[in-house]
């Protein structure tokens, strides 16, 4: 027997639609590149997407087609999400901290046909235009004011020009729900960055997810304000909840430093944020050193690094504001655990509860999760057996854009039943009887500064470029800001060259060839780099032996 229920695609143009007709006059605020402090609405945003929509049809983009952007938080990024999702194209959020030719790398991998981008990146975009063959049309995210009297990039369009030439009688398209809606590129794995495809079923259920109490917790009666970039996995998703709750979003723009952010709490009155444990450390020391206290902030959510417990502590004994610890990945739209109590948790002593707090949490419905050994086989939820941890479900990816082969691994129950296929995260963790999970190491070749990656493959390859160096590897050291900074540690040549090798030229070298903060912190030369009987380097050990390691 067939459930007889309607079959309405789940897209994303339903949830603007319902934001603009449940919470038309609800407010976006957002501070934007050009200096002052913008107010829109759902409804406004609604009608704009759809004028951009039409904007882009007129310009040739068909179904299907990618549409780069290079843009801080703001309600015309905000708009492109819905006006390109909505209307069939594909939203190609890219990260502007990568190195240029990263960025380059990316927007030609994903075949990008439109690049819109904030004013701040007009500088960058006009370095890159020359190596961007399949951008048709590069759209600075301005008004007319703000254009410059002249660019590098012939035909530079201005996007409030194009938004205003259409009179947004557009009526949102239907299709498959499966649909292409988004892509967000990922180097937390290893070789060249890989693109995550989110379909729109994915994106609405996921923003669904979110929006749980014992989630992210979106209420119509919150004012969220989310500091993790729309170009960092689409912000955690929170673009698309805030809408499908109708709540008040604040768009914090380009300066994420203590004070602007502060500021922008306090004004607006920000009830819950998100973001990575390096901007709460910036705000903490703002508002410690000047004695302030926040008047409506509640809860936020930390993720994307683990949560120094000292953080936690800070924030929920000093500040009285709840910390939502979170784990998750670009290949996971992201979201994965989150760490809440159930009623009987709270009735555990106060330091119980931290320590359950300080771990990475309990997976919300819509994620599988196994913690397996290397054969795949399922370990034990019993707190302490580290294992490889896997996980499945439907906005999970199960490959990447343009990769023939499946990342996916088969997983045998703890029964000895086959149990399918599951996304392996390269994350170790240990998963508690209650269903808890911690992290307690990472098996891919990664370093996560602030909340960024930093590929160690990219890092290491430049230093093999060096005439002098005969073997390099780059490791990850424990870091009090950024969580993590990347440590290099080099084999000298024999001979002269080699000797003369110094600290200061080998990180001279890096000028120019990457991303001043992905440049190593510091050099360590060694006699040898220790190996597996393959040959590949091991990085364990080198980790464990520099751990102590006192960066400068
Ligand atoms: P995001 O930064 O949004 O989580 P990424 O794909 O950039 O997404 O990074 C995902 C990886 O970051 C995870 O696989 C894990 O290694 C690390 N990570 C994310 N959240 C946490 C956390 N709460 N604790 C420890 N590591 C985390």
């Amino acid at each position: 027997l067939m459930g007889q229920m309607m079959s309405m695609p789940l897209l994303i143009s339903s949830v603007i639609q319902h934001a603009a007709r449940h919470s038309g006059d609800t407010e976006i605020v957002s501070k934007r590149v050009e200096g002052d402090l913008h107010r829109t609405t759902w409804a406004a945003v609604e009608f704009r997407a759809r004028q951009l929509a039409q904007a882009f049809a007129r310009l040739g983009l068909a179904p299907g087609d990618r549409v780069g952007t290079l843009a801080w938080n703001g309600h015309r990024h905000l708009e492109l999400y819905y006006g390109t999702s909505g209307s069939g194209l594909v939203c190609h959020t890219i990260n502007p901290r990568l190195f240029p030719e990263q960025i380059a790398w990316i927007a030609n991998d994903a075949a990008d046909r439109a690049l819109c981008f904030d004013l701040s990146f007009l500088p960058l975009v006009e370095k890159l235009a020359p190596q961007l063959g399949q951008v048709r049309h590069f759209i600075l995210m301005t008004d007319r004011a703000h254009m410059p009297a002249e660019s590098s990039i012939p035909n530079l369009r201005c996007y409030e020009e194009l938004v205003d030439a259409e009179d947004g009688r557009y009526v949102w398209p239907e299709f498959d729900e499966n649909t292409a809606s988004s892509i967000c590129y990922t180097s937390g794995t290893t070789g060249h960055p890989k693109g995550a495809v989110y379909s729109h079923r994915s994106s609405v259920l996921h923003a669904y997810g979110a929006a749980l109490p014992d989630a992210m917790a979106c209420s119509r009666r919150d004012v969220i304000l989310p500091v993790v970039p729309m170009f960092h996995v689409n912000a955690w998703g929170l673009p698309y909840s805030t809408a499908l709750v109708g709540c008040k979003l604040v768009l914090p723009g380009p300066h994420l430093d203590g004070k602007s952010l502060y500021e922008l709490f306090e004004s607006e009155q920000v009830t819950f944020s998100a973001g990575v444990p390096t901007v709460w450390l910036g705000l903490l020391n703002y508002v410690g050193a000047n004695g302030l206290k926040f008047s409506s902030f509640k809860r936020t959510v930390i993720g994307g690094s683990a949560c120094p417990p000292a953080m936690l502590r800070t924030l929920m004994d000093d500040y009285g504001v709840e910390v939502i610890h979170a784990w998750g990945m670009t290949e996971m739209s992201p979201l994965g655990t989150l760490s809440r109590l159930s009623s009987k948790q709270l009735k555990l002593p106060r330091e119980q509860q931290r320590h359950l707090l300080e771990k990475q949490g309990k997976a919300i419905y819509g994620v599988d999760m196994a913690v397996v050994d290397d054969a795949g086989k399922a370990l034990p939820w019993d707190g302490r057996t580290s294992g490889n941890l896997v996980v499945r479900g439907p906005w999970v990816i199960e490959g990447y854009f343009g990769h023939a082969g499946s990342p996916l691994i088969r997983v045998t129950g703890e029964d000895g039943r086959d149990a399918g296929l599951w996304f392996p995260t390269g994350d170790v963790a240990a998963i508690d009887a209650d269903g808890f999970m911690q992290i307690t190491d990472r098996s891919k070749d990664v370093i996560k500064s602030g909340g960024e990656w930093i590929s160690s493959i990219d890092v290491e390859n430049i230093a093999m470029a060096h005439p002098a160096i005969h073997e390099a590897a780059v490791i990850a050291v424990p870091h009090p800001k950024w969580d993590e900074r990347p440590l290099l540690v080099v084999v000298r040549k024999p001979g002269e060259a080699g000797a003369a090798l110094t600290r200061e030229s080998v990180l001279g070298f890096y000028e120019g060839r990457i991303a001043k903060w992905q440049v190593p912190d510091d050099v360590v030369f060694v006699d040898e780099i220790p190996h597996t009987a393959t040959g590949k380097m091991l990085k364990l050990k080198l980790r464990e032996q520099f751990k102590d390691h006192k960066l400068p």
